[in-house]
């Protein structure tokens, strides 16, 4: 089994804080012929059946209908897609439109991703995003009328201008809405973007934390399980495409600047709309050996709540120990998993599980 994931690089305007590869101004016709191409590249190649589609972006609501469909008719008609399959595709709310919802129903789309991001139209308008709260309402409400029963939304903690009043509001909105699966990201600002060019103010790395706990607290309570450190879901409703990737599943990434794993290397297209419509074959443009497979299966294992076997480690006995007595992890039958603090402080737990394994694998 693989998990296709297929990149539609365009958004209508850029966000403040994004880093990722879209652009304002392409032809999108242009470009889904060449991802089409690339679909039926793959297809004639992997032999694999595709148990999860993923259509993300960019702005994948953006996309003119017919064309959202020729791209799904390509993938159906190239890969053996297995009955039931996943098949997600992203939208912002202001371009969540009833063409949209029905073109997405009709070609087989069962999970939709909404990038909500706050229910505070203060916060939306300073991240630079173009919707209000009421059109994410009533992307929402359009999406269930549709026959949407899986529905993610993505929400952001560390927004300039947000509070923790203001943040539980926006998950609490959530809650009331009975989404399905929540992702809840930490604000970065990443190098080239508006938010670090100019002097904005975000709430303080204690606020941040607070908003996180907040996240955990009211989700759980509200019967959600943490399974990842951003994401939270209700039950059978966790993300199987992203588990792939959190589980070490191969997937294939199509569209530029998307990533791939096939056995034991990453593979990937370069950033470059321009260049991927002029492709002849579609070879990736990277490959790397992944020789880092042991940190890996560490990292993406205490990243979600299934953990880590206790006998994949050797050296970190006492350090376990004591993150269990600090409240940072459980171990439970034989596996490691950490715990929501431990969570909070993952990237510096990984790393030291890491540099004591080290030498011993
Ligand atoms: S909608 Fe998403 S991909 Fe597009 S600019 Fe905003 S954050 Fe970036």
């Amino acid at each position: 089994m693989i998990s296709v994931y297929l990149h539609i690089p365009f958004c209508k305007q850029k966000c403040n804080y994004c880093s990722f590869y879209s652009l304002t101004d392409f032809d999108k016709e242009e470009y889904i012929s060449a991802i089409i191409r690339c679909v039926e590249y793959w297809g004639k190649k992997t032999k694999q059946k595709a148990d999860t589609v993923y259509i993300g972006g960019g702005t994948p609501s953006v996309l003119p209908p017919k064309l959202i469909c020729r791209l799904l008719e390509s993938v159906y008609d190239n890969f053996t897609v297995e009955s039931g399959a996943e098949i997600t595709i992203e939208a912002n709310p202001e371009s969540c439109d009833k063409e949209f919802l029905t073109a997405a129903r009709s070609c087989g789309i069962n999970r939709l991703s909404l990038g909500i991001q706050s229910f505070c139209d203060a916060e939306l308008a300073a991240a630079g995003r173009l919707h209000t709260a009421a059109d994410a309402r009533q992307a929402v409400s359009r999406a269930r009328e549709l026959g949407f029963d899986n529905i993610s939304c993505d929400l952001i903690f560390g927004l300039p201008l947000q509070t923790c009043d203001s943040f539980c509001h926006s998950i609490d909105t959530l809650v009331g809405l009975d989404i399905e699966h929540i992702s809840c990201y930490n604000l970065q600002v990443e190098d080239g973007t508006p938010f670090a060019r100019s002097k904005i103010s975000l709430p303080c790395e204690s606020e941040q934390e607070k908003m996180y706990y907040l996240a955990c607290n009211i989700l759980e309570s509200a019967g959600y399980s943490h399974y990842e450190i951003s994401n939270y879901a209700k039950p059978g409703f966790e993300s199987r495409h992203n588990s792939a990737y959190w589980t070490g599943k191969d997937y294939l990434g199509l569209g530029p600047a998307a990533h791939s794993k096939i056995a034991d290397t990453r593979y990937s297209y370069a950033a470059d709309a321009c260049g991927f419509v002029s492709k002849t074959d579609f070879e990736f443009d990277t490959a790397e050996k992944i020789e880092d497979a042991f940190f890996e299966k560490i990292m993406l294992s205490l990243r979600t709540s299934k953990g880590l076997e206790l006998s994949r480690l050797c050296r970190s006995g006492e350090f376990i120990n004591r993150l269990c007595k600090e409240g940072l992890a459980k171990t439970e039958n034989g596996v490691l998993r950490l715990t929501d603090r431990g969570f909070y402080l993952s990237n510096s737990i990984i790393a030291d599980i890491s540099l004591l394994e080290e030498n011993s694998n």
